[in-house]
């Protein structure tokens, strides 16, 4: 006998969007019958219209609790996912202080933790220099993975890697057969430093194109080299493209995401000044994002993660405006969902597409696609329930992010979030 059975005439399944009722029994997807409702069915949510769809699963999230617990929190940021539809995150090694990089750490960011998850929430363990007698002990603490910055990271304590780091740490990771999360960005001698700090296009130039390339390339030798698997985090330049194509085509470990601000924004109407666009690796042109979305289509990118990565308003310049010295990172975990969903229409983006790249995906780098990302019998009862055709307007008073920062405010998107359950219990 089930607990709850929720009916929609648009529940998104793997390939196909049905009429169905999904039953759940202690948390789990028991029977999923297709069809329009025929008898009375005791504990019925009726969605109508609406789409039910799996949790969204967001492995890119930076928490920054404990230590950086003022810039965001377990609390507001779980809170805010909930909000967004996301039912699983997966927290990153950094800005937490200390930083996620040995087991006493990882320890104190769970204790930390409690009382507090309003969704679920994995962490990633973080690959510093000299840090390779922790990566087992970590992974028997149960990180999902590592994460590893090819450049300055943005905080101190957690110092970039070298290739001769890489080459310590990822003989172990693969024996493990756990994924590699890098930032790839490559410095090389440019100095746009000394423009203009206001200039948007400054600051575009001072991390160009050819620093993710070259990042790219030396991953995926050291993947080839290792056979130790590479998830590239965040990919914004769609010149890497052909070398992640080349690497699939010889069926290498290596997979990609990119995240909703590089497939929402363009560079072309950033303005000077306007900090709250800054990220790393930088929001690039139109004809670049047409490019990242047929990369989704394709397959060459793997999925969507938001890298929400807030910080203290101040942190972000806005009164003087300085991209240079500004906190690069964009505060979005709520609005995942609406984002994607409100671009992807505009480049063909069915809502198959959309669980594909914000669940099914998704659940894959974490090890849980045997339970979680899709809506399947024997599946957690992670559900999303939303309206694609109903509007909405981003305003301060629905951000549950600590901080209303972000460049979304007063954006008008699709995509209306009415329930979501994991377990089959209503959250939201
Ligand atoms: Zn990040």
């Amino acid at each position: 006998m089930h607990d709850v059975a929720i009916y929609s005439r648009r529940v998104i399944l793997p390939k196909e969007v049905v009429e169905a009722t999904i039953f759940i029994q202690e948390g789990k997807i028991i029977e999923i019958r297709k069809g329009s409702l025929t008898h009375p069915i005791k504990n019925l949510v009726d969605a109508g219209n609406h789409v039910v769809m799996p949790g969204i699963i967001d492995p890119h999230v930076h928490i920054n609790e404990p230590g950086r617990t003022e810039w965001e929190g377990f609390e507001t940021g779980t809170l805010a996912a909930l909000n967004g539809g996301i039912t699983c995150i997966a927290d990153m090694p950094l800005n937490s202080s200390p930083v996620t990089t040995t087991v006493k750490a990882l320890k104190e960011k769970i204790e930390s933790t409690k009382n507090k998850l309003h969704a679920k929430c994995f962490f990633w363990g973080g690959i510093v220099p000299g840090n390779e007698e922790e990566i087992e002990p970590l992974i028997n603490a149960g990180v999902r993975g590592f994460k590893a910055f090819l450049t300055h990271s943005g905080i101190d304590d957690f110092p970039n890697v070298t290739e001769e780091d890489l080459r310590k740490a990822m003989p172990i990771i693969a024996q493990h057969h756990l994924p590699l999360l890098v930032h790839c960005e490559l410095e090389s001698n440019f100095d746009f430093k000394s423009g203009n700090p206001r200039s948007y296009n400054n600051y575009l130039q001072s991390r160009p194109d050819k620093w993710e390339h070259d990042a790219i390339k030396l991953m995926i030798k050291l993947c080839k080299e290792f056979n130790c698997k590479v998830h590239i985090v965040h990919l914004s330049s769609a010149q890497s493209l052909p070398l992640v194509a080349e690497a699939k085509s010889q069926n290498l470990p290596l997979t990609c995401e990119t995240a909703p601000h590089y497939l929402y924004f363009n560079a072309e109407n950033i303005k000077d000044g306007h900090t709250l666009f800054k990220c790393a690796p930088p929001i690039r042109n139109q004809k670049n994002i047409d490019s990242l979305w047929e990369a989704l289509q394709s397959g060459l990118i793997d999925f969507i993660a938001t890298d929400h990565s807030p910080c203290l308003p101040s942190m972000k310049n806005m009164e003087t405006g300085n991209f240079m010295t500004a906190w690069g990172g964009i505060s979005s975990l709520q609005f995942s969902l609406p984002v994607v969903w409100t671009a992807g229409r505009q480049h063909q983006a069915t809502l198959n597409d959309i669980c594909h790249w914000l669940c099914e995906e998704p659940a894959k780098l974490l090890r849980l696609e045997n339970k979680n990302g899709k809506i399947e019998t024997g599946f957690d009862a992670d559900l999303v329930i939303w309206n694609p055709e109903e509007e909405f307007k981003i305003t301060k008073d629905i951000i549950k992010h600590r901080h209303k920062e972000t460049p979304y405010l007063n954006e008008t998107l699709n995509g209306v979030i009415k329930e979501v359950y994991i377990g089959g219990q209503k959250k939201f």
